[in-house]
This record gives structure tokens, sequence and C-alpha cells, in this order.
């Protein structure tokens, strides 16, 4: 089936297709297109890896624009969105517009609606819904990527109630669903009410084998030789054997796939003496280059080793990596530039970078809940495995799983190359997830009544998989009872039936995007720094928790009972203030207590973390907002000095200590940092608006959130607040000015122009844009010398600065 010779798609998309290499539709596209995908037929492909299931969306989104419609594509990942974005705009030529929504509070509700495609996660997509926009209505076609990770405990519920909802507004909407090859895809179809396109064909054959002793030993039977040398291990001489083998005049690029980040470093690391020998001096200039770049990211360890690594031809992928890292490294490795790339599993999840080899190195992972070294599920080694195998390029591709001995091998065969993957199961009737989308379903107004919820959850995967629809009503029961006495919704039982409606707050909540348990610990931390000192606390003000000691769900961390008498008082500075933030209040409080919602993943505590974080609680014990566990409730007097681990590290960094220092003190990737501060500073954006709708928070707790917010925003303290408001002014630079007697975007205005060059190091270009961004009328550096003093204020102070542990017990909050 030739793409021109397609019906019902804009003016000449079949023919650039053709342009592009697509001479013929992939079989399973071609069945994507018998079934009807081209017409507005629902759709569930379940294809292997890299077999052309985007294609498939594209013929449904296409046509469906054709017919006056507008499309939806769902990606599972917040990175794949711009990728995506970037594969759709190709068709402008044709008159198609995209558009990509990503960002955490933007309002770029208007703009989307003059799209013909837009992408978003599903979480974006469940905000836009609950945020009422417009063109949600109009939808006619929406595209879910990787539909199987409905499956995910974490974001799996979030996916499908997006699509129930989706579905309910629009009865007739074309769903077209693409997932990896499922032991139940008929289900998923099922379920929306769809064709079933299965099949595992790819275009590319896939051998997988496994390595033991000297050999791979492959499904086919078939063997080929792999000599484990001297001190090589299995990988290295995987790595080196398919180097050594040139198709198409080149050698061949393997991923492996490690259990960890630590280990996919010391992979990478160890892998350099297989690459770095094999580099040509073109590559190796071009490897140098790259590793500049890299460097340039972030000023860290990992970067760092990221970078020598990458001069020697090997790369480590994991997702505490920034965002230009990981692109950086994806495109140098399907440049060929990069040899190997050590990952943990993230790479296997969407992001096109096909290899010659792939090498499951370990397939086991260990899990806390478990209480040990589990095995992967076989879609997930199934996933990985997919991405062997270069189309045009390699003759087939290899994935390999390695044993040590006999038994292992035949292990291995049985688990994952003879096995088919898991069946996909709802993970819906989990409270956490149903807490939240209970709240957005009445709120938005999707039900009205405990029936009405019901009902609408019964669009759902759960619904379709389970015999037990008991259960379902059972958890509902108790998430009702749990937004009624947080009061985030009221029953209303005048008449004859029972009806739900949200508050006020319970709007604001959905609205938000909040776990309305994060918002209660908020609400109910918040209260309690507001509390008047001397008075016990009101009948009134405490119903919600008096309430909830009537339920079964006491032990959860939102329904604190307020018995701390002492605490927000004891430091009593009161000789301090003069109408700043009451000092009860600091940064590392709010911290603490937004470290200790659901939607904030605390650090993990290592071992010796419990004695460190156990001596910071007591020592500032009194900052701490809320009702604190006894140390004998082990699992929750844990999780709270998690929490404390986490807000000191946000602490840290709103205290200007550098990245690098974080990452040793931590444990963490410079990702993980930018990760906790963004979502840190959503939360405290939330909390802000929380805190004016509700009663008992007082004005002062208000700035104090914002406060708190402004300087992890920017992580520096807050005498440089006013600085990095100005753009190009980082948290460093600002710094350097302030110590150069700069403090204020007015000084910026007005400062001698060499000090200005000399605090920024002499970089004209820098101090031109910044005099620009502060209002300076004549901001050009032209002549202008940099002032020696100045620089050396600068060093000396950021010097300071910079060292961490002297910085971080200043004391900086008063
Ligand atoms: P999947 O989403 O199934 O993992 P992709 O849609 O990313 O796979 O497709 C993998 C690659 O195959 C892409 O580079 C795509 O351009 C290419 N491709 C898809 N369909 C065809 C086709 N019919 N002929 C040639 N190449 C194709």
């Amino acid at each position: 089936m030739q793409p021109s010779s397609l019906s019902g798609l804009p003016a000449g998309v079949g023919e650039a297709l053709e342009a592009e290499g697509v001479a013929e539709l992939y079989p399973p596209q071609a069945a994507a297109v018998e079934a009807g995908v081209l017409d507005g037929e629902s759709l569930v492909a379940a294809v292997p890896t890299a077999s052309g299931k985007t294609l498939i969306a594209e013929l449904a989104m296409l046509s469906a624009i054709e017919r006056g419609g507008t499309a939806l594509y769902i990606v599972p990942l917040r990175a794949l969105a711009s990728e995506k974005k970037a594969e759709f705009e190709r068709w402008e030529d044709h008159g198609v517009t995209v558009g990509v929504s990503t960002g955490n509070y933007d309002s770029d509700g208007e703009w989307l609606a003059t799209r013909d495609v837009i992408v978003a996660t599903s979480e974006k997509v469940d905000s836009l819904v609950r945020n009422g926009a417009p063109w949600i209505d109009d939808l006619t076609c929406v595209v879910s990527d990787e539909v199987h990770l409905v499956d995910d405990a974490g974001r799996g519920p979030t996916l499908e109630v997006t699509l129930a909802k989706l579905r309910r507004v629009n009865p007739g909407l074309q769903t077209v669903a693409l997932s990896a090859t499922v032991g139940n895809a008929d289900v998923i179809a099922d379920w929306l009410d769809a064709e079933l396109v299965e099949s595992d064909w790819r275009p590319i054959d896939l051998r997988m084998g496994v390595h033991y002793g000297n050999a791979i030993n492959f499904d086919d039977g078939s063997q080929t030789e792999v000599r484990v040398e001297g001190a090589d291990d299995q990988t290295a001489a995987l790595v080196g054997d398919a180097l050594d083998t040139e198709e198409d005049g080149q050698g061949g690029s393997s991923l492996v796939f490690v259990n960890s980040r630590r280990n996919a470093e010391s992979a990478a690391r160890r892998l350099t003496d297989v690459t770095g020998s094999r580099l040509t001096a073109d590559e190796r200039d071009a490897l140098r280059d790259l590793a500049a770049d890299l460097r340039d990211v972030s000023d860290t360890d990992t970067s760092e080793d990221l970078a020598t690594a990458v001069e020697r031809g090997a790369a480590f992928h994991h997702a505490g990596l920034a965002a230009e890292h990981r692109s950086l490294v994806e495109d140098a490795f399907r440049d060929r530039l990069i040899k190997v790339v050590a990952a943990t599993p993230t790479l296997a999840a969407g992001v096109n970078t096909p290899a010659r080899r792939v090498i499951v190195r370990d397939w086991r992972r260990y899990d806390g809940d478990f209480g040990g070294m589990k095995p992967l599920d076989v879609l997930e080694v199934h996933q990985m495995c997919g991405r062997a195998g270069r189309p045009g390029l390699d003759p087939y591709g290899e994935a390999v799983l390695l044993a040590s001995d006999a038994d292992t091998m035949d292990e291995l065969f049985d688990r994952y190359v003879w096995a088919d993957a898991e069946p996909v199961r709802s993970k819906l009737a989990a409270e956490p997830a149903l807490r939240t989308h209970a709240l957005a379903t009445i709120a938005s107004g999707f039900a009205a009544t405990r029936e009405g919820l019901l009902e609408f959850l019964d669009n759902t995967l759960y619904a379709t998989q389970t015999d037990d629809a008991g259960r379902l009503a059972a958890v509902t029961d108790t998430v009702i009872d749990y937004l009624v006495v947080n009061g985030f919704i009221e029953r209303d039982r005048e008449g004859g039936t029972e009806r739900l409606a949200a508050t006020g707050i319970g709007h604001t909540v959905s609205r938000l995007y909040l776990d309305p348990m994060s918002a209660a610990t908020m609400i109910d931390g918040l209260r309690d720094a507001c509390r008047e000192e001397t008075t016990e606390p009101s009948a009134g003000e405490f119903t919600l928790a008096a309430d909830a000691d009537d339920g079964d769900a006491s032990d959860e961390p939102a329904f604190g009972t307020y018995t701390r008498v002492d605490g927000a008082n004891v430091e009593g500075d009161a000789s301090e203030d003069d109408g700043a933030p009451r000092p009860s209040i600091t940064p590392l409080g709010l911290y603490h207590l937004l470290s200790r919602t659901p939607d904030m993943y605390e650090l993990y505590l290592k071992s010796g973390d419990r004695e460190r974080y156990e001596e910071t609680y007591y020592e500032r014990e009194a900052e701490l907002l809320g009702d604190a566990p006894s140390e004998y409730e082990d699992v929750r007097f844990e999780d709270w000095l998690a929490s404390l681990k986490t807000a000191r590290l946000l602490e840290d960094w709103a205290s200007e200590v550098d990245e690098d220092r974080l990452t040793e003190r931590y444990g963490v990737g410079p990702g993980d940092i930018r990760g906790k501060v963004d979502t840190a500073e959503w939360l405290l954006r939330a909390a802000e608006t929380i805190a004016r709708d509700v009663d008992g928070v007082d004005g002062d707790a208000v700035l104090a959130v914002r406060e708190a917010r402004k300087r992890v925003e920017y992580g520096v303290r807050e005498e440089l607040l006013d600085l990095t408001g100005v753009r190009n002014v980082g948290r460093k630079r600002a710094r350097r000015l302030f110590e150069a007697g700069i403090e204020t975007r007015a000084d910026l205005r007005e400062a001698d122009k060499a000090v200005v060059l000399g605090a920024l190091r002499g970089r004209e270009r820098t101090a031109e844009r910044v005099l620009e961004n502060a209002g300076r009328e004549d901001p050009s550096m032209d002549g202008v010398r940099a002032d020696r003093s100045a620089s050396a204020a600068a060093t000396a102070g950021s010097a300071n600065g910079d060292d961490g542990e002297g910085q971080a017990s200043l004391g900086d909050f008063q």
C-alpha cells in the first residue's frame, strides 16, 4: 500500500511521505488503514517498538484535520513532547498547525485553540480539562502514545481517567492508542471500543540471545563467538565485538541497560577502554567539542564525568542528567559519534535511539517493597531489546542478556526470550489515585452524586477489567469521606438524593492540580503556624481534624491532630521583627511542609542519614510546621526525616550553595536538584493561592510563602532577590555583582560600568545584556575597561558563598 494511494489525507501528504522514504506502508500500518483509521475509526495498535506506530497516529490525525477536526497527541513523558512537536511540524507545509503544551502553569489555552494538532502529557491534558480549556470539547481525534503505561501505579490512573473524560465530553471521538506488544491488547481495545491491530512484525529482524561463556546463543539456534579475554567483562567484550564487526563500512554501536544511575556511570567509565582505542582522529576532535558543550551545561561532577567519558566515545544516560545533557548524548549517539551508551531504562521508554546491539546487563533491580532484587517485567526487557537494529543500516538487531552460568542462561531464555509480555492492569482503584481524580471529576462537573461518580468510573479500564465492582465502590466511598472531612467537597442532603459539590477550596485544589492530600497537609501546616500563641485551638478552627479522627484513615499524615502547643513560638525572637514575616515561619519550615506532601518525592535516607537528620531535627524542631510523629512510629518518623533531608537540600539551594556541593552532600544528580526545585516552586505557588483562600492563615504567612518560593526559584538568599529578577542574572552573577557593591536593579542603572564589567568577569556581551535588561539607557560597553578591584571583590565574595558548610549554617533567614 503506497502512501500516495491513500484517500482522505491533506493534499500532498502521501507524496511527501514517499519523498521521506516511506515507499510502502509497513504491514501493521496497512492493517490500520484497512481497519478504518483514515475514516475516523478508533484503533488500538499493539506492535513492537520501532515498527512505525507514529505514522499510524499521523494518518489518523491528518485525516481528522482534513475533515475539519482537531487532534490531540498524548505523550508519556514531558521530554518527548517537544520531540514529537518537531516531528509533526513538517506537516506545516500542508497547512497543518502544531502546538505543544508543557509548562506547569502556562495559560496557553486560547493560543492552543487555534492549533490543529496539540501535543501534551496526560497530566497536562488532565489539568487543561480541569481548567475548562475550551478546545477540549472540539477535539475529534486523540492519540495516546505508549498506552500500556496505564499499568503504571504512579501515572497510569491519570492517563486512564483523562481518556475516559475526553471520550465522555466528545462522544464521537476517534481514539487511537499505541501500545507495545502486551498480553491483553484486546482488553484495551474493548475498553476504548476500538478496532485492534496486533502484530509482532518488525522492519528489521531482531535476534534475542544470551551470552554465556565465550558465545552468544540466539533464539534461532545460532551462535556467535564473543570471547571474554583476561580482565574484560562480558559487556566490554560484547561492545568491542560490535564495534569490530563492520557493516556498511562502519562498526556497530551498543546500548547497555543497567539498573541504577551509579551503575550507568561506572559502566560508561569502564567502557571508555573499549571505545577510546577505536576512535579516528576526526571523531576524537568532534568528541572533544561535544565534551565542551556538555561541560557548559552545568558545573557539576556528573557533567564532568559525562564529558570525560564522552571524550573517549562512551556516555551514560539516566534521569539524573539535565535535559540538555540527555539530548546532546542522544543526538551524538544517533550520529554514531558516541559508540556506546550505558543507560537506565528511561531511555528505552520512547526516545528513538536505535543501536546495532542492545545489551541488557542487569535484569534485576532493587525493589524496597519486594524486599530485594526483583526481576524486571518482560514488557520492560522487550522494550529495551526493541531498540536493537537500525533499519537500512544494520542487517538485523541483536539483543543480548548476560548469564554467568548455564542455569541462569536457561532461566533467561524462559523468563524473557521465549516469554510474552505481561497483561496490562489498571491501577485506578488505589486510594491516592482515586482521591485526586474523584475531586477533579466532581469539580469539573463530570459527576454530582456518588452514583454519578461510579457511573463515570465505569468508563475506565479498571471497570472493564475487574470482576469486583464492590472494591471500586468501597474505595470511592472512603475517598468521598476524605474529601468531605477535609473540606474539599460538600454533601447536600436536601431532597431525595445526596448531591456532591466541590467547595471553593476544592475547586482551587483541583485546578491547581494538587493531590488533595498535599493541599490538606499544607493547609494544616499553615494554620498551625498561624495559630494564636496564647489561646487553645478553637473547636471551629480544627473541626476537620477532629472529624477525621472518627474515620478509619487516622494514620494518614494529613490528619494531624494539632496536639502541639509548643513549637511555632518557641523561637521567641519577638525583638527581631518589624512587620516582615513572623520569624517562626522560615523557609526551612515551609520546605519541610511541602516535602511531606505526596506531590514531592522526598529524598531517600541513606545509611548514616538517620542520625544526621535526627540531629538536624532536634536543632530546628521549632521551625517545622504541624505535628511531628513520635520517634517510635518508625515509618512515619523516617518519612519525617526524609522530608527534612529534602527540605535541607532546598534550603541549601536557596542559600547559594554550589550545585556540585549539593550533588555530593545529598547524593543526587543535577537533574534531581532541578526537579526538586521546580516541584517546590510549583507547590509554594499553589500554597500561596490556597493560603489566601482558606480561613486561619494570615497575611504574614502568605508573604513568608512567597519569599520562600522566590528564594527557591532563583536559588539565592533574600538580599539577592531584586538582582535575580533581572533577566540574564542568575544566582552566581547576582552574588558577584552584590559583592562588588551593586545590590539592586536600580544600582545596575546607575553603577560605574567598569565595576559591572569587572564583577561579570570582563564579559562585555553579558554585561551589556544585563544592563539592557535592567533598563539602563546606554548599556554599551564600548571602551569600558573592567575594574580589577570589582572583579577581585566579586570573586572573593562568591568564593565565600561557595563555602557550603559555613554558608549553610549562617542562619540567613533572620
Ligand atoms: P514506534 O513508534 O513504533 O517505536 P516509529 O514510529 O518511531 O516507531 O518508527 C521508527 C522509524 O521507522 C522512524 O524513523 C520512521 O520514520 C520509520 N518508518 C515508519 N514507517 C515507515 C515505512 N512505512 N517505511 C519506511 N520507514 C518507516
